[in-house]
């Protein structure tokens, strides 16, 4: 973790992650559902219908939503979502204003960030779109990031995916089954998911075909002119992604379309009809802070490429080429005792101990803790000390705290809430946050222990450690915590 309120941007999908997503629960739910109104459409009346035709479907748009739901929990779980209120809430604004034109079915559309580098976005059934960081690092203007998210809203009106996946049914299960599936009686949404099955459904939902992307393209410009944004902005992110494709991944947006010179053409082509402003939405102040926000702006910030997770080990500032890990803890310990008394602890004897102020001191090893990219960085050892607390009890101010260290750290995530500890005779939490580390590139793990002194101030002690030596370094945590003396 970065101490204090750098902000650093970096992140990557590892199995690891996964697993711990997985097994800790208590992950983020997907914002933007429910009735708190962020993240959501609700549009006043009806929407006017697509100008292309939704393909054949055997799903109802209620499955779509269900099946989409599913599937974007599914990717919660599995990709780190941006935490950055300001570079989320825009995305949402912005999503927001185009999926108000967008035609067919009144799906409530949500917008997520994912944290990753790749220029990609994708758009699941029922109105889950994801945008990753790097489309917006990527796309000029506002225009152009509002291009790639209208063809993601154009796939989900024109329900691209359950025209896909009912492809796909049919050509397992033979046309017989239609009829027990529309015939009247209640479709079996899990039998019919099921026997897609093998595919896995998010393949299904996410790789479409030729006449699928060209009508996400030509809607999608539809959606832009009527929100007030130029068409031909589409059109410019596909260049910008020519310039710069070599070799990546082929984003969903450009899957399927060998020649986006072709693509260009159709929306020119298109354009007359498209009723588009004379003076077109082209960018915006928010925009260029939320981008300056991911690229860096100066502040040593950068996004880390999802697809090359490799692992570097924990580097020695001093030696930035070196991959060796620190030293494992010794028994051998020493004593630190806070200036004004209010506690005292012991840490193992080869740790340093960078003690600036008392509401924040770092004790880690030699080779686990470094200037990188401006901030100091940890990668092994605690984070401790008492602070002013965020709230009236211990619960609120735990919250507040932890609320604090995701806001410094926005790809880490709560892998485990709050849970009542008791600490050394007293009561107090243990809270698991994780992450990627931007150091070495590995998944590392938090564990965040808090509880109150007697002048009421909040203690709190955050053990971490990348998440493959997490269990190598818990006895030593813990014989931090149990020798650790609050003032009474
Ligand atoms: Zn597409």
């Amino acid at each position: 973790m970065s101490k204090h309120r750098n902000l650093l941007v970096y992140v990557l999908t590892t199995a690891l992650a996964m697993q711990l997503a997985c097994g800790g629960g208590g992950l983020p739910s997907l914002r933007g559902g429910g009735g708190n109104g962020e993240g959501t459409t609700t549009t006043g009346g009806a929407r006017p219908a697509p100008h292309f035709k939704p393909g054949f479907n055997i799903f109802s748009p209620e499955q779509d939503i269900q099946m989409g739901r599913q599937s974007a929990q599914q990717i919660a779980q599995q990709v780190p979502l941006l935490q950055d209120e300001q570079i989320v809430n825009y995305v949402r604004g912005l999503g927001n204003k185009l999926a108000d034109k967008a035609p067919g079915f009144d799906f409530t559309y949500q917008f997520n960030v994912i944290a990753t580098k790749d220029i990609n976005a994708f758009a699941l059934p029922g109105g889950y779109i994801f945008v990753n960081a790097g489309a917006i690092a990527a796309a000029k203007n506002e225009g152009e990031l509002a291009g790639v998210i209208a063809h993601e809203i154009t796939h989900v009106a024109l329900r691209h995916g359950t025209n896909q996946a009912s492809k796909a049914y049919i050509a397992q299960k033979g046309l017989g089954i239609i009829e027990a599936i529309t015939g009247g009686r209640e479709t079996d949404l899990g039998q019919a998911v099921g026997a897609i099955g093998g595919l896995g459904a998010n393949a299904l939902f996410l790789k479409f075909g030729r006449t699928a992307e060209q009508q996400a393209d030509l809607e999608g410009a539809r959606i832009l002119a009527a929100a007030g944004y130029d068409p031909r902005d589409m059109a410019n992110f596909f260049k910008t992604l020519e310039q710069q494709g070599g070799g990546q991944r082929v984003p969903e947006f450009l899957s399927d379309h060998p020649d986006p010179g072709n693509r260009i053409a159709a929306i020119n082509e298109a354009l007359p009809g498209l009723g588009a402003s004379r003076n077109p939405v082209r960018d915006s102040e928010q925009f260029k802070q939320v981008r300056a926000r991911l690229t860096g702006g100066g502040t040593g910030r950068a996004l880390t490429s999802s697809d090359k997770p490799a692992r570097t080990g924990p580097r020695d500032p001093n030696d930035i080429e070196s991959s060796a890990r620190p030293a494992p803890p010794i028994a051998e310990v020493r004593q630190y005792q806070s200036r004004d008394g209010s506690f005292a602890f012991e840490f193992p004897a080869n740790w340093d101990g960078l003690v600036a102020d008392e509401t924040n001191m770092i004790f880690a090893p030699k080779g686990a803790y470094g200037e990188y990219q401006q901030s100091l960085m940890v990668t092994h050892g605690i984070f401790i000390g008492a602070v002013a607390p965020g709230g009236n009890d211990l619960a609120a101010a735990t919250e507040a705290f932890v609320r604090q260290q995701l806001e410094s750290n926005p790809d880490f995530r709560v892998a485990r809430r709050p849970a009542a500890i008791n600490f050394n005779g007293q009561q107090g939490y243990v809270t698991i946050v994780a992450g990627p580390s931007p150091v070495t590139g590995a998944v590392e793990i938090d564990a965040i222990y808090t509880t109150a002194t007697a002048d009421g101030r909040l203690f709190y002690l955050i053990a971490m450690a990348p998440e493959d030596e997490y269990p190598a370094y818990q006895p030593s945590f813990e014989r931090i915590i149990n020798s650790i003396r609050l003032a009474r």
